[in-house]
């Protein structure tokens, strides 16, 4: 039996990990579990899966989850701190499925308390890569990615060494707006962004598919991930969303990883890494799917792609400054303060001002700290000029 915690359970990710768990009990027992805001199911989640510890992370709703639990024999906790309390707890696998930049600090946590990371949060890759990478070589710790791209590449890269490669062509679906013209992109709302055509995944997550936000954190995070230089990063659409990425080798061979538009393939293979054990997903048949589909990005649409490759030319610690402040815009955009393609501005602002003055850092979780907190407030202030 392996021990494996997993944080964010209420989520998309988390609810499909729980899933997959729910049908391999024969082979893990649940630590942690933990939620943001949602008791209910969280509750649900501990009745299910039976962990040792089970953590809500806004303590306002400590009483209520202790309420739906009574008569079971968990150990309950809430708050941020009982949050990196839980995540320094020793265990064979931690999944990390928090959402945003509240999930870093869990990561760099768990990265020192884990055999195995599973990693599906991109932000902590994002703000906190070589950081993140340094704890988990000091402790032996193995990252196995879980967003779907990563995964991908990691799979393809088996076997194989990074000298060889010549590009790592991440796929992307195109989202909901690939036909939507520049016009009327202006004016679309939260609810049209975050309805993905492709793939079932958190608000935050589908609206940043839509701006293609989460393809640059991508481009971030596969830089991080896999230490290449930009120059080898491409993106390419593939709107039916079957090839979920792809790595060139210096002999011409191109090596890429297929399966469904299912998170369940990623998490599995994160969590059973370095195993492969069977997963009840849809198979491919390819005589009824007929046509792969390859398109070009268009940069005047969608220039978050451009901005993340910015952030990577500036350096230190731009992926930071990248994420805070398309968290912020996205808020923003979430409450109807900016519109769709404000979102690209304000991330363009915040570069500028990073790269006019690069503050000095350690590379610290405070000091990606500060600088988030900063940017954040630097976004909203640019933002009421909009
Ligand atoms: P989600 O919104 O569905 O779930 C997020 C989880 O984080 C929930 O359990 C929520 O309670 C918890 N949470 C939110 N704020 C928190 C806070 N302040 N403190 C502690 N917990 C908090 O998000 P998701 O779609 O499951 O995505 C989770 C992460 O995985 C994101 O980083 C996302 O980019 C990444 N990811 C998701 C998918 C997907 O298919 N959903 C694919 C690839 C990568
Ligand atoms: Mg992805």
């Amino acid at each position: 039996m392996r021990t494996i915690s997993i944080f964010g359970v209420t989520g998309s990710i988390g609810c499909t990990a729980a899933n997959i768990l729910a049908g391999q009990s024969n082979k893990f027992t649940i630590t942690v579990i933990t939620g943001g805001n949602n008791v209910t199911e969280l509750a649900k989640q501990a009745i299910r899966l039976s962990p040792r510890y089970v953590v809500i992370a806004n303590e306002t709703h400590l009483n209520e989850l202790r309420n739906l639990l009574i008569g079971y024999n968990f150990e309950i906790s809430g708050g941020r701190q009982a949050l990196i309390n839980a995540a320094s707890i020793p265990v064979d696998i931690s999944l990390q499925g928090i959402v945003g930049f509240p999930g870093v600090e869990c990561s760099l946590t768990a990265a020192k308390f884990s055999k195995t990371l599973a990693l599906a949060n991109k932000e902590s890759l994002v703000c906190a890569g070589p950081l993140l990478q340094n704890i988990c070589t000091i402790n032996n710790t193995k990252l196995v990615p879980v967003d779907s791209e990563h995964s991908a590449i990691f799979q393809c890269m088996l076997g194989e060494s990074i000298e060889t490669v010549e590009k790592i062509i991440l796929t992307g679906s195109g989202g909901p707006f690939l036909n939507t013209s520049i016009e009327d992109l202006k004016s679309v709302t939260p609810k049209q962004a975050a309805s993905h055509p492709r793939w079932s995944m958190g608000q935050r997550i589908s609206i940043d598919s839509a701006s293609m936000f989460n393809k640059a954190m991508e481009i971030i995070e596969t830089k991080e991930l896999f230490n290449v230089s930009v120059d080898k990063l491409e993106v390419v659409i593939q709107p039916q969303s079957i090839i979920h990425s792809m790595v060139g080798f210096n002999d011409g061979s191109i090596k890429a990883q297929l399966g469904p538009a299912d998170m369940s393939g990623a998490i599995g293979y994160a969590i059973n890494y370095p195993n492969r054990d069977p997963l009840t997903v849809e198979r491919l048949n390819f005589l009824e799917l007929r046509q792969l589909d390859f398109l070009p990005v268009d940069h005047l649409k969608f220039p978050a792609i451009n901005l993340s490759i910015r952030a990577i030319m500036i350096g230190g610690m731009a992926g930071a400054v990248f994420n805070a402040a398309k968290e912020q815009a996205l808020d923003l955009f979430l409450i109807g303060n900016i519109g769709f393609l404000d979102m690209a501005r304000c991330v363009e602002f915040a570069l500028n001002e990073y790269e006019l003055n690069p503050i000095q850092h350690n590379f610290i979780f405070e000091d990606i700290m500060e600088l988030d907190t900063h940017m954040r407030i630097r976004v909203i202030e640019m933002a009421k000029g909009l």
